[in-house]
């Protein structure tokens, strides 16, 4: 059965042009359509205004002649038109961001034909597999959080009103089981794709901490490229020195994982 137009909308918080300021494509131009929603709570979240989908709030949409507002739910067209609007020159990758993206899979679906031809990546905190494994046909790039459960507060699960767009109903992670099941599952998915994953590495944990996100890696997908971020310093989370850089590094290098260290470019740039 097809979606329906409520199951397809999804509330855009924002749509705008950038450079890419992680993982495997940083650097690249890219335009960002950052949806609302999620229900992890990180210890770092640099974007704790997308958790709420607030769907009476405006999109702001980032374009060259200037920033607009715009009603929030958006249908995937609607959205492919703000992407071509905000883009500063010749067409760009779209990297759909968050919040978690994954509560959204049936407007990334139509949105990868709306979007066609740019690349269409993803970026996602992974505690959602059956949903990834929903959009992956029609992604091109998928960079993957791996978290520590101790990271992660208590989940909150969203909510919508009749007649609002809703969100998926696979619960978020709670348990750290929970969390090694979700990992576990999605780097599954991600063997042999153009995929990254990205280890977000802070002061107040021991560098053995990491082992198990290296460890699944390992076993479950060795090809993926792991970019160790250490921590922007947000909410009292302070980054690592750098001899534990070095040691969180040469753990995953013990295990022949292809490891690089890279902090978040676009904050070290002061830019979105
Ligand atoms: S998954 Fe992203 S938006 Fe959600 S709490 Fe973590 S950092 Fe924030």
């Amino acid at each position: 059965m097809s979606p329906t137009p409520a199951q397809v909308a999804a509330p855009v918080m924002e749509v705008f042009a950038s450079f890419q300021g992680e993982g495997l494509y940083v650097g690249q131009p890219q335009v960002f359509l950052r949806l609302a929603g999620c229900p992890l709570r990180c210890r770092w979240c640099d974007t704790p205004g997308s958790w709420a989908t607030r769907m009476d709030r405006d999109a702001r949409i980032d374009a060259p002649s200037g920033s607009l507002r715009e009603p929030r739910v958006a249908s995937p067209f609607q959205a492919a038109l703000w992407v071509a609007s905000v883009e500063p020159g010749e067409p760009r990758t779209v990297s759909v961001t968050g919040g978690e993206p994954l509560m959204w899979p049936e407007f990334i679906r139509a949105l990868r034909s709306m979007v066609a031809p740019r690349r269409l990546h993803l970026e996602t905190a992974g505690g959602h597999p059956e949903a990834l494994a929903r959009v992956l046909d029609r992604i091109d790039h998928v960079s993957l959080d791996l978290k520590l459960p101790a990271d992660m507060g208590e989940p909150v699960e969203l909510q919508s009103a009749d007649g609002e767009p809703a969100s998926i109903d696979e619960p978020a992670p709670a348990t750290a089981d929970d969390w090694r099941m979700a990992r576990r599952r999605c780097l599954d998915l991600l063997q042999d794709r153009d995929a990254c994953a990205k280890v977000v590495v802070s002061a107040d944990r021991e560098s053995r901490d990491y082992d198990e996100l290296f460890e699944d890696v390992a076993r479950r997908a060795p090809g993926l490229p792991v970019f160790i971020a250490p921590v922007t310093p947000i909410g009292g989370c302070v980054a690592p020195p750098l001899d534990q850089l070095i040691e969180v590094v040469e753990h995953a290098r013990e295990l022949d994982l292809d490891v690089r260290v890279l902090p978040q470019v676009h904050r070290a740039m002061g830019i979105a």
